[in-house]
C-alpha cells in the first residue's frame, strides 16, 4: 500500500512515512486508501483474541512490508494488556484503555510505533521528538526504554502536567531525556515541528517524530474500536463511541475503524472548553485557537494535528464529516459534576477525561432517539489524575502500584524558555 502526505500529496511507502513521521512538505502521511476487512472477519471477531484481532487490523496497513513471523508476535508483546469493556450502568460501556504500563491508552500506539520504528530502522541510530501534553511523553518513553540506537526528548510544558504525569516524563534516564519547557502545550508542539524540520540538525542526525502525527500510532489505535465491538456484539445493538478528544488520534483511529467496516452508529468527539472541532461541526469554520488549560489536561489543544488527516478522510466536507461525527464540549464544573455523578450512582470513579466522554454520551443521547449503546473511551486511570478526583469526591482513592513505583523515583529535566534556538542548542550538545 502506498502512503501519501495530506499536504502536496507527497508519495511513501510504511517504512519512510513511520521514520519520518512528518511528511516533507508538512503534511501527515494518510493510506491510499482504507482497507476493508472481509465480512467473514466480523462474522467471527467474538471468537478472536485481542492479539489476533490486532493482527488482522495491522496487517491491512503494513500489508507484506513486515512479515507474518515477526508482526504476529510484535503484536502480542504490544497488546499484552487486557482492555475490558466495563458496564457502568444501563447501556453504558467504559472501555477501559489505561491498563498498559504507564496506565493511558497512548501506550497502545507508542508501543507499536516503537517496535514499528526499531523494525524499519535496522540498527541504525535515532532521535524521536515527542512534544506532550502529558500522557504521549509517558507512554512514548516507557515504550522506547532501552531501544536499542534510539534515544527519544520529550517536550513538555512546565506546570501543566499532573505531578504523577511529570514524574512519568522524567525519570527514566537512559536513552530517555525531558525538555522543561516555559510555555503551553502548543509551543512545545511548535518547536517539535521545528527541530523535526531543521535542514542542520537533518544532516547531523535522523530525527523523527513519535506525536500522533506519526501514522505508528494511529494504526494500532484502531484495534480496540474492533475489540469493543466483539465484546458487545451479543447485546445486538449499534454502538455509540464517545471519544475524548484532544489531538484527534484516538478519534482519527476510531474512522478509520469505520471505514474498514466496523459497525457504528456515530462518533461523538467530546472536548472540554478547547472545543475547536464541536465547533467546526457546528459553523463549518475551522479556527484554530490558544490552547486552554483546563483539568482534563491531555486535551488542552488548539490546534489538533489530526484535522488534518480527518479533512483527508471527509474531502474537506463538513457535511461529511457531520454525517458521522457529533461534537459537544464541556467545562471543569461540568466535568467534575460528571465525576461526582458517576460515582455516587455506580461506585464507578471516571478520570477527568473519561468524565467528558460521559457527559458527550449523556448528550447523545438526550438529543436523539437512538437505542444504541454507548462507550465511552475511558483513556486513563483516574489515579493518574489523583489530586483532581481526590477533591471531586471529597475522599482518597487508591493509587495502583505501577504508578507508586514513579512517585519514588527522582525528577530529572532540562529546563528551557519557549525559545527554539535554546532547545536547539542544548539538543545539538547532548
Ligand atoms: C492524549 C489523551 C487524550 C486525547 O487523545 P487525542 O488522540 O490527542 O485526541 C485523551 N485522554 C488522555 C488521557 C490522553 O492522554
Amino acid at each position: 500500500m502506498k502512503y501519501f502526505s495530506t499536504r502536496n500529496k507527497l508519495e511513501s511507502n510504511i517504512n519512510n512515512a513511520v521514520l519520518k513521521g512528518l511528511a516533507a512538505d508538512g503534511g501527515l502521511f494518510m493510506p491510499e486508501q482504507i482497507p476493508v476487512l472481509p465480512k467473514e472477519f466480523f462474522d467471527t471477531i467474538e471468537e478472536k483474541t485481542l492479539p489476533e484481532i490486532g493482527f488482522v487490523v495491522a496487517k491491512a496497513f503494513l500489508e507484506d512490508s513486515v512479515p507474518d513471523e515477526v508482526l504476529k508476535p510484535m503484536m502480542e508483546e504490544v497488546l499484552n494488556f487486557e482492555i475490558p469493556a466495563v458496564k457502568v450502568k444501563e447501556n453504558i460501556y467504559s472501555l477501559e484503555l489505561f491498563h498498559g504500563p504507564t496506565m493511558a491508552f497512548k501506550d497502545v500506539g507508542a508501543r507499536f510505533m516503537a517496535r514499528l520504528m526499531s523494525y524499519f530502522s535496522e540498527g541504525k541510530p535515532m532521535r524521536v521528538i515527542a512534544a506532550t501534553s502529558g500522557d504521549t511523553g509517558s507512554a512514548v518513553a516507557s515504550g522506547f526504554f532501552e531501544v536499542e540506537g534510539i534515544d527519544v526528548f520529550i517536550l513538555y510544558p512546565e506546570g501543566k502536567v499532573s505531578p504523577l504525569q511529570e514524574k512519568q516524563l522524567t525519570t527514566w534516564g537512559k536513552n530517555i531525556k525531558a525538555f522543561e519547557i516555559k510555555g503551553a502545550f502548543d509551543d512545545c508542539q511548535a518547536i517539535a515541528k521545528q527541530l523535526l524540520a531543521d535542514e542542520e540538525l537533518k544532516k547531523q542526525f535522523t530525527l523523527t517524530s513519535a506525536n500522533s502525527i506519526n501514522i505508528a500510532r494511529l494504526i494500532p489505535q484502531s484495534i480496540y474500536y474492533f475489540w469493543a465491538y466483539a465484546q458487545l456484539k451479543k447485546i445486538g445493538k449499534p454502538i455509540v463511541f464517545s471519544v475524548p478528544s484532544g489531538n484527534f488520534g484516538n478519534l482519527t483511529a476510531g474512522l478509520f475503524a469505520y471505514k474498514m467496516g466496523l459497525p457504528v452508529e456515530k462518533f461523538v468527539a467530546s472536548t472540554n472548553i478547547n472545543n475547536i472541532i464541536p465547533k467546526y461541526l457546528e459553523s463549518g469554520k475551522y479556527e484554530p485557537k490558544e490552547s486552554q488549560q483546563t483539568i482534563s489536561n491531555a486535551m488542552d489543544v488548539g490546534n489538533p494535528s489530526n484535522y488534518e488527516r480527518m479533512k483527508d478522510l471527509f474531502h474537506d466536507k463538513v457535511e461529511s464529516f457531520r454525517e458521522i461525527i457529533l461534537g459537544y464540549d464541556f467545562t471543569d464544573d461540568q466535568t467534575k459534576e460528571a465525576i461526582k455523578e458517576v460515582y455516587n450512582q455506580t461506585k464507578y470513579i471516571l478520570d477527568p477525561h473519561g468524565a467528558v466522554a460521559y457527559l458527550g454520551l449523556n448528550k447523545y443521547f438526550q438529543n436523539s432517539e437512538s437505542n444504541a449503546v454507548g462507550v465511552l473511551l475511558e483513556t486513563a486511570h483516574p489515579a493518574k489524575f489523583l489530586e483532581v478526583v481526590e477533591e471531586t469526591l471529597q475522599q482518597k482513592i487508591s493509587v495502583p502500584e505501577k504508578l507508586e513505583a514513579f512517585n519514588r523515583k527522582e525528577k530529572k529535566s532540562i529546563k528551557c524558555n519557549k525559545d527554539y534556538d535554546e532547545v536547539k542548542k542544548i539538543f545539538k550538545e547532548i
